[in-house]
């Protein structure tokens, strides 16, 4: 199983501990530790003593990729809390309940495209792609499987995911079970087929892949 925790931006190397300053060049690098994609932060110089000699599979890690640190902006206030695009996406990810895997897809595909997420890696599993996303500014990497979306299941998930935008995920406070949040969301999917016309439609039909090839 793919582990779907999204894997932030370390703050100093992760190999010799020392803090990553402003505009520094530093390397990540991607485990497959049991088909649980790792990242592993570390700086030019234990890339160059430790990791950049040798094959890559030899050393087990499965792609890698140099980027420039950026000291983290403190967070902004944040007055009355709207779901957004990626709000909504990062609950989704920690959520992990595979009958929101195409919305999960849907949404990174329209960060992409906002070129808020870039596409970093891309790596087969059990028959299935999986995209490596990072956040461009934050660095935080997002796990997206994915999910082979026939043109046919494309207004379900399109519907998935303005419903998902308007009501949000859970309301603070709540328990992750995915049966209360069905019971919540208006009796489902499922059970609320007039309303579905009311709202808003996704604006674009994502159903292409991401451009990983132009990203990466
Ligand atoms: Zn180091």
């Amino acid at each position: 199983m793919v582990d779907w925790n999204i894997q932030s931006r370390a703050h100093a190397c992760q190999a010799c501990q020392e803090s990553f300053v402003g505009k520094e060049l530093f390397w990540t690098l991607l485990f497959d530790q049991n088909h649980a994609y790792e990242r592993l932060d570390v700086c030019e110089e234990c890339w160059g003593t430790q990791y950049s000699q040798g094959a890559a599979d030899r050393k087990g890690f499965i792609s890698f990729w140099q980027s420039v640190y950026a000291v983290p902006p403190s967070a902004p206030p944040d007055p009355i809390k709207k779901e957004t695009a990626e709000s909504l996406l990062r609950k989704l990810i920690e959520q992990d309940d595979p009958s929101h895997a195409g919305a999960r897809f849907i949404l990174a595909v329209m960060l992409e495209r906002k070129r808020l997420l870039k596409v970093k890696a891309q790596l087969s599993q059990d028959n299935q792609r999986i995209f490596i996303y990072e956040h461009v500014k934050s660095g935080d990497l997002f796990n997206i499987v994915d999910p082979n979306l026939q043109l046919d299941q494309l207004e379900e998930v399109q519907r998935d995911v303005s419903q998902l935008l308007e009501v949000g995920l859970n309301p603070p406070g709540t328990a992750q079970s995915t049966a209360a949040v069905e019971n919540r969301d208006q009796g489902g999917r499922s059970a609320a087929p007039a309303n579905a016309e009311d709202t808003h439609q996704v604006a674009e039909p994502a159903v292409a892949s991401p451009s990983s090839t132009e990203a990466m």
